[in-house]
């Protein structure tokens, strides 16, 4: 369902790139796979949302990147002038990838968990922080991971 009411709203890092977001967003998903590790520097929280849902104030100033591989791949965008990693799209998925850290808070959000820890750098700490932890993509998120 797509609301009209402004659910949440974020941007980048220099304030070119503004973004709203209309309807539902998920909870957040930590992905430790190493696509997010190098495009993040760590590991990346990240939340999602229908498409038809988010509104990019500047979609000019967002720039996207593929890796090159096989089969569908995502795009990850960023602002073209700070370049704050915002967005992770994947064409098959109705849903768009939002860097949770890029929303203004309160979020209202929560972390549901880490996913792609067996790709996780071999410095991180995982403590028991009470979240599922998912060698691979979340069973229960299969259908809009962030990864
Ligand atoms: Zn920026
Ligand atoms: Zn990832």
């Amino acid at each position: 369902m797509t609301g009209t009411d402004v659910r949440a709203a974020g941007g980048c890092l220099c304030g070119e790139v503004k973004y709203v977001v209309r309807g539902p967003l998920r909870d957040v998903l930590i992905c430790h796979c190493a696509d997010c590790r190098r495009w993040h520097g760590h590991a990346a929280a990240m939340t999602s949302a229908s498409r038809g849902d988010v509104t990019i104030s500047a979609p000019e100033s967002v720039r996207w990147f593929t890796v090159i591989g096989d089969g569908p791949r995502p795009r990850r965008g960023f602002c073209s002038r700070c370049g704050a990693s915002l967005f992770w799209d994947a064409p098959e998925r109705q849903t768009i990838g939002i860097a949770a850290g890029t929303l203004e808070q309160p979020t209202g959000l929560q972390s549901a968990g880490h996913v792609y820890v067996s790709q996780a750098s071999d410095y991180e700490l995982f403590v028991d922080d009470g979240l599922p932890h998912s060698a691979g993509a979340a069973t229960a998120e299969a259908s809009y991971p962030p990864s």
